[in-house]
């Protein structure tokens, strides 16, 4: 299963990992390390560290850890064949996979891709070219779109005929259905999927066309907008439009603006907002947020003030809360598209979204504009609507603030107003606090044993044992180190909790580390432990003369080694003593 190690090997090899990560984040060289805003959370002070010489990268807020192909799957949303393949792409290598048919199911997507652009291709020649355009063409022109914005986003135009394009692609009929292009009709003739319409394609978030919206001309029959089929190249629930072109801005810009269609997004980087995508003819899912989330934490709805007021505000606040982001509302005038909009007064576009409102002030906004605040009743009831609203927001701190706010406006005691937000508030999982930074370098003595290991200090390594670690990860990181050739093959094999100590300990190298002193404490801390195990065991009626001097051999050496050792020779017959008493009772201590 797979592609075959070789070539992932070869992948891996040709990867500069720096300049991988900088396409998405800005690095700096600090030391040993490349450091600079973490790209998979909101930050202001950089916790991203990225080692090159090793090829990992750590963040030290987030704690978010790899290598260059873990941040390409994370980055792009690919499995792992999927994220080798992109970055054997950038090397221009070739890559073979293990099992034929694995390689025969990708290779199969290739294909139906392919058919997909070459659709492209051929709906955008025929917008062109073709006699038959001249109304769509006519129709665009209207809409603002000129030939430089026609050519960006590779609009085209397919005839108002069954098959005009089956018949130029020269697809089979398996071929014509997998990619979402055609059917095949009840008399069992091929039948595009796209007629007589103005079509976008769509692209997936690395650029590659996997579907089509098609707009109606004015006058024309059906749905105003014929989306793809779910097929095996395109999922609506998974595709937002217009992300390949955005997400650059959007990881610069820190936020993502999320409309209802192709024209929007096109409008809106009209009026040089160039941070807009579009859900495909469904409301946003889980999966869109997850995609995003790669992007940018801060999200500002785009969508038509009502639309935007009956998003679930369940479903905002479990986002916001699930994937640590912030929702917002653009402040759009109510009834008009983005895509008017942006012709009329681009510059509104522009503000909307500039002076988004938190989805809550929104919400809020909107209600009391349904109220008149004239009277004390009138002021009573808009009151007791509004903190409506604010019971459902999950964070204690945010709704108070709110309850200020409409105390003010209310003209009541904010005392008055906070029994009502008791109510039946429905109990909402805790927030996990965001990490702060963490200062880098932890002083914890494990962590710098096991970095003194990692960097192959002899000391270390000849004295130290995985008994003497007190945790079970840190005990599996020692192994897995002290086994393996090297920190890359230590990582493949250990656990994600653990390997992500490795790659965090390896991340934050300390230069100046003092082996001998590490190592002593070490010893005297294992001394002490087993010391105090022994006087358990000794309690619990274990052999009194045998027990007994043990006990006193390990406590004398546990209050000489208070002090550093000049020389580390002197310890060895302890530490010699201390493996022998471990024996195959190894990582049983903690
Ligand atoms: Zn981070």
């Amino acid at each position: 299963m797979g592609i075959v190690d070789e070539d992932v090997e070869r992948v891996r090899q040709a990867t500069d990992i720096v300049k991988l990560i900088s396409e998405h984040t800005q690095l700096k060289r600090v030391g040993r390390r490349q450091v600079g805003l973490c790209p998979f959370h909101t930050e202001k002070t950089p916790s991203f560290s990225v080692n090159a010489e090793e090829g990992f990268y750590h963040c030290f807020g987030c704690k978010e850890s790899g290598d260059a192909i873990t941040f390409v799957r994370e980055m792009e949303h690919l499995d792992f064949p999927g994220a080798i393949e992109a970055l054997a792409r950038r090397a221009g290598i070739q890559v073979r996979y293990t099992d034929a048919g694995e390689g025969a199911a990708r290779s199969r997507k290739k294909i139906l891709v392919g058919h997909v652009a070459k659709a492209v291709e051929t709906y955008h020649d025929w917008l062109l070219s073709s006699g038959d355009a001249g109304e769509a063409r006519g129709y665009l022109r209207t809409r603002g779109f000129d030939g430089e914005l026609v050519r960006t986003y590779q609009v085209g135009f397919a005839p108002d005929s069954w098959d005009a394009l089956a018949r130029q692609l020269r697809l089979s009929d398996k071929d014509l259905i997998d990619s979402g292009l055609g059917k095949i009709n009840s008399i069992g003739k091929q039948m595009d999927w796209q007629r007589g319409r103005i079509v976008f394609p769509v692209f997936d978030e690395r650029g590659d066309a996997v579907g089509f919206g098609g707009r109606i001309l004015p006058g024309g029959e059906g749905a105003k907008y014929i989306n793809s089929q779910e097929c095996a190249v395109y999922s609506k629930s998974r595709i937002l439009y217009g992300l390949n072109w955005a997400k650059e801005h959007v990881v610069s810009s820190g936020e993502a603006v999320i409309c209802e269609g192709y024209t929007d997004v096109i409008g809106f980087a009209r009026a040089g907002v160039k941070t807009a995508v579009a859900t495909c003819g469904t409301a946003l899912t889980d999966d869109h947020l997850k995609l995003l989330n790669r992007f940018t934490k801060r999200l500002v709805l785009a969508f038509d003030a009502d639309d935007a007021g009956k998003a679930a505000a369940e479903r905002v606040y479990e986002w916001e809360q699930k994937y640590e982001m912030e929702i917002a509302v653009a402040d759009l005038p109510a009834g008009v598209d983005p895509d008017d909009l942006s012709r009329t007064d681009p510059q509104r576009l522009v503000d909307a979204v500039a002076n988004a409102k938190a989805f809550l002030e929104f919400r809020i906004d909107r209600e009391f504009a349904r109220h008149t605040l004239d009277t004390n009743e009138h002021r009573a009831r808009a009151a007791e609507a509004v903190i409506d609203l604010v019971r459902q927001h999950p964070n204690e701190l945010v709704r108070d603030q709110y309850v200020m706010d409409i105390a003010d406006r209310c003209r009541v005691p904010a005392d008055s107003l906070r029994p009502m937000l008791k109510g039946q508030r429905r109990p909402v999982a805790r927030r996990e606090p965001v990490a702060p930074p963490v200062r880098m370098g932890s002083d914890h003595i494990e962590d710098q044993a096991l970095r003194l290991v990692i960097d192959g200090d002899e000391w270390a390594c000849d004295l130290l044992t995985a008994s003497m670690f007190s945790t079970p990860k840190r005990r599996a990181v020692f192994g897995a180190v002290r086994s393996a050739a090297n920190v890359r093959e230590a990582v493949d094999m250990l656990g994600a909790d653990e390997g992500s100590l490795l790659m965090e300990l390896q991340a934050d190298p300390e230069d100046d580390l003092d082996s001998s002193a590490v190592v002593t404490r070490m010893l005297g801390l294992t001394a002490r432990r087993l010391a105090d195990d022994l006087d358990a065991q000794l309690r619990a009626g274990g052999d009194v003369a045998e027990l007994a001097a043990d006990i006193r051999y390990l406590r004398q050496w546990a209050s000489e080694l208070r002090e550093p050792m000049s020389d580390l020779n002197d310890v060895v017959p302890l530490a010699d003593w201390m493996a022998v008493q471990f024996g195959d009772e190894q990582g049983d201590l903690s």
